[in-house]
């Protein structure tokens, strides 16, 4: 079906070529040669290689960018935004072939890639294009004694390290390359080593779309050396993280002692609150959806379920039967709903969790099986009976996995909500206003979605309390991580 598309074999070509590291414009091999494998979660199958950079490479990387920050930071705001559009206009003429090298490597369905994920990445270039040159500073008449105009600039941070999960591999990238760019800062980007492929491709087509040389770097290889050795730069100005709760700590303790700021997006373990009067016509599709989309691999996912005492039999058999349907294929299947997981390790390590909810007492309703086909695939799986004591509700489990609870009262459902380690984004499910408002004000959560699940949304903040990290991405607050303010003061003469 696909090997007489032009844009298919672009891809594949690209795959299987050996990859190098973006640095100061060019592509260099890693210096110690090191690389290592990638994989197509689809057939289990290695697909290509990409470059280990170690620590000088990465040093050369920062070096790079810190020579490329005067430049960049000086170009006036109305030619960062022409760049941002072309990269924008770059991503959305490669976009099938881009869908096709993400699809491959990631696990995910080729035709949801290409009709969402692509567009989302072109257009977070288009929105930050938007505030190249809407950054305002403030001016002020100071209170202090004497005639004094006082001033406040927004500058760029300067030279930031991001640092990419693999769940969605080219929107993370857009998500963090587009606001540093509007902002005037240079990057060292580093994907994952699970799905580094299309951010390379990104790389090429934002220098074909003129990035200046230096202005973005790219190295590529393992969390424990490559991302070590980039957040305990000591020329590294801001470090802007997603992926595991366990690693935005190993980053806070390499990067802490340079005093290196610091926005991390961590883990989610989204309640999804059923109450008494919702309309489970509407709860059950939205929440399969909401929990399963991209095999359950999405901090936003629903995979807590606390629904009411009352609504609890009926729920637990309507969510089953839905997962049961829920269509899982390899990345060529237009059919199915999600995919594989990620890599073996990630499925060994949600296998892993299904063992542990059934030895705590959890019941396997369905799913909780590798599907006997290559590949990394899981079944969706639904395990009720779960307590609040239990690792399958306390921790994120990244996978195709959703734990039912019940509640029987608004304040017990709150409290646990908020007792939770992790406060992303949650949603509740009530025709009731009132209700609606009391759930509003009292989850201490990032996001609450009122009978929706959460999905992200460009223009508004993404981030979350407690343990799911620090700041928010997206929308002026993304923009914001990656200004500083400088205040100036100044007497008449
Ligand atoms: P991870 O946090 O280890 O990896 C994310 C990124 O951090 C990768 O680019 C990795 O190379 C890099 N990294 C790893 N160690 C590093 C270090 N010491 N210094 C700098 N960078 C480092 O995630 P993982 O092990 O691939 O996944 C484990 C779990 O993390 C998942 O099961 C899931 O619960 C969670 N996760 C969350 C998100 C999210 O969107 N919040 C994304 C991915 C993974």
């Amino acid at each position: 079906m696909h090997t007489d598309n032009d844009a298919y074999c672009r891809a594949l070509a690209f795959i299987r070529r050996p990859h190098a590291l973006l640095i100061d414009g060019s592509w260099q091999v890693a210096q110690a040669g090191a690389s290592l494998e990638t994989f197509d979660p689809s057939s289990g199958e290695p697909i290509g290689r990409i470059a280990c950079a170690d620590a000088s490479d990465v040093d050369m990387a920062v070096g790079a960018a810190r020579n490329a920050f005067a430049g960049w930071r000086a170009t006036k705001p109305n030619l960062r935004r022409d760049l941002l559009l072309s990269i924008a206009d770059a991503i959305d003429a490669h976009a099938e072939e881009l869908a096709y090298i993400e699809a491959i490597e990631a696990g995910k369905i080729f035709a949801k890639v290409r009709a969402v994920e692509v567009p989302n990445a072109s257009s977070m270039f288009r929105y930050y294009a938007g505030w190249c040159d809407k950054i305002h500073g403030t001016t002020h008449r100071s209170s202090a004694p004497g005639d004094k105009l006082a001033f406040v600039l927004r500058e760029p941070v300067g030279v930031v390290a991001q640092i990419l999960p693999w769940n969605f591999p080219l929107g993370m990238a857009a998500m963090k390359l587009a606001p540093g760019l509007a902002a005037g800062c240079v990057s060292v980007l580093k994907p994952a080593e699970e799905t580094s492929l299309s951010a390379l491709r990104l790389g090429e087509l934002m220098l074909g779309a003129g990035l200046p040389a230096g202005v973005v770097n790219i190295v590529t290889g393992r969390g424990g050396e490559t991302g070590a050795a980039l957040v305990a730069h000591p020329g590294i100005d801001k470090v802007a993280f997603t992926g595991s709760t366990a690693t935005g700590r190993a980053i806070i303790a390499a990067a802490g002692p340079n005093l290196t700021r610091m926005s991390l997006e961590l883990g989610g373990k989204a309640p999804n609150i059923v109450c008494a009067d919702a309309d489970l016509d509407e709860v059950v599709p939205a929440s399969t959806y909401g929990q399963f989309f991209n095999g359950g691999q999405n901090c936003l996912a629903v995979s807590r379920m606390l629904v009411h005492a009352s609504r609890h039999d009926e729920m637990v058999e309507r969510l089953a039967a839905a997962a049961a349907d829920f269509r899982v294929g390899g990345w060529d299947d237009a059919q199915a709903d999600m995919g594989p997981l990620v890599s073996a390790r990630q499925l060994d390590r949600v296998m892993d969790y299904v063992r542990i909810g059934r030895e705590e007492g959890a019941a396997v309703v369905t799913g909780g099986e590798r599907m006997a086909r290559p590949g990394f695939f899981m079944a969706p799986t639904v395990l009720a009976g779960c307590t609040d004591d239990m690792r399958v509700v306390r921790e994120e489990i990244f996978g195709p996995v959703v734990a039912i609870q019940t509640f029987s009262d608004t304040d017990e459902a709150i409290e646990r909500v908020n007792g939770h380690q992790y406060g992303l984004s949650g949603a509740v499910w009530t025709q009731n206003l009132s209700l609606a408002q009391r759930f509003i004000q009292e989850l201490r959560l990032g996001t609450v979605s009122i009978n929706a699940p959460m999905a992200g949304d460009r223009d508004l903040p993404l981030g979350g309390f407690r343990q799911s990290g620090w700041g928010r991405e997206n929308g002026v607050e993304g923009l914001s991580l990656y200004l500083e303010a400088k205040t100036v003061v100044m007497t008449s003469l």
